[in-house]
């Protein structure tokens, strides 16, 4: 039963690591199949952290995080997308969780349907809100409900840097608000107009956390943030105590 769910994920791996292994001698094989073994160990472990919940007699079962009902087997059943570095994907935003984190879904125009992603967006970190055990911080309120009110429901499209997933499962992404051009990923004046995490610490909803290895936009981020500040714009604009 609980093997069911890994399917996905292992055939992916699978398929590549036979790929490179089409004629092997017999000692290099049995090497091969010993590895081969602990990466499946390692990718059960790592998928079944990532995304808890036994499945029913239909093969589906609601998703702890997004709430909603999926299947993992049959006709109707959903895959995780394999993310690519540096990429741009169209995406749904389904549901806003706090300032720097959305359920999303893929848009792609053949129409194929992948689960869900919960997208942490990168090089910023807002106040936090939803937490379990910290309290709600100065300006969280604020950020999460700017974020709701300009991301829920929009398409988007979400770009990757060098490392796609966190180590919660988490998709890092910058969060663009019209399709960027080759040329405006790397154009200061459409980042600070049109990309999302821009915005965020623009307006003091956030400040600049850059996690390596993903530091592509780090030094506008921080010309953006230093502005924000000096203007005391929203988290910024709180008196000392
Ligand atoms: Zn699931």
């Amino acid at each position: 039963m609980l093997a069911t769910k890994f399917m996905c994920g292992v055939r992916h791996l699978s398929t590549k690591l036979m790929l490179g292994t089409r004629h092997p001698s017999a000692p290099l094989m049995r090497k091969t199949s010993l590895i081969l073994s602990a990466i499946l160990v390692l990718a059960m472990v790592l998928t079944a952290s990532a995304h808890p919940g036994k499945l029913d007699k239909n093969g589906g079962h609601t998703d702890k995080e997004t709430g909603e009902y999926h299947y993992h087997k049959g006709p109707n059943a959903l895959e995780s997308l394999e993310l690519r570095r540096n990429t741009v994907y169209k995406a749904k935003v389904e549901r806003v969780v706090d300032g720097d984190t959305a359920i999303i879904s893929f848009l792609f125009d053949d129409g194929s349907k992948y689960l869900k992603e919960r997208v942490r967006f990168l090089g910023v970190d807002t106040p936090e809100t939803v937490h379990p055990t910290k309290p709600v911080q100065y300006y969280g309120k604020e950020a999460s409900n700017f974020t709701k009110s300009q991301l829920d429901g929009k398409t988007v499209w979400l770009q990757t840097d060098v490392g796609v997933k966190d180590r919660y499962d988490r998709m890092l992404a910058y969060v663009w608000l019209k399709e960027p051009t080759k040329d405006e990923l790397d154009d200061e004046s459409a980042i600070r107009k049109h990309m999302f995490n821009a915005i965020l610490l623009s307006g003091g909803y956030a400040q600049l956390m850059t996690v390596q290895p993903n530091s592509r936009y780090a030094n506008i981020f921080v010309h953006i943030q230093r502005e924000a500040r000096e203007q005391k714009k929203g988290l910024w604009g709180k008196d000392p105590e």
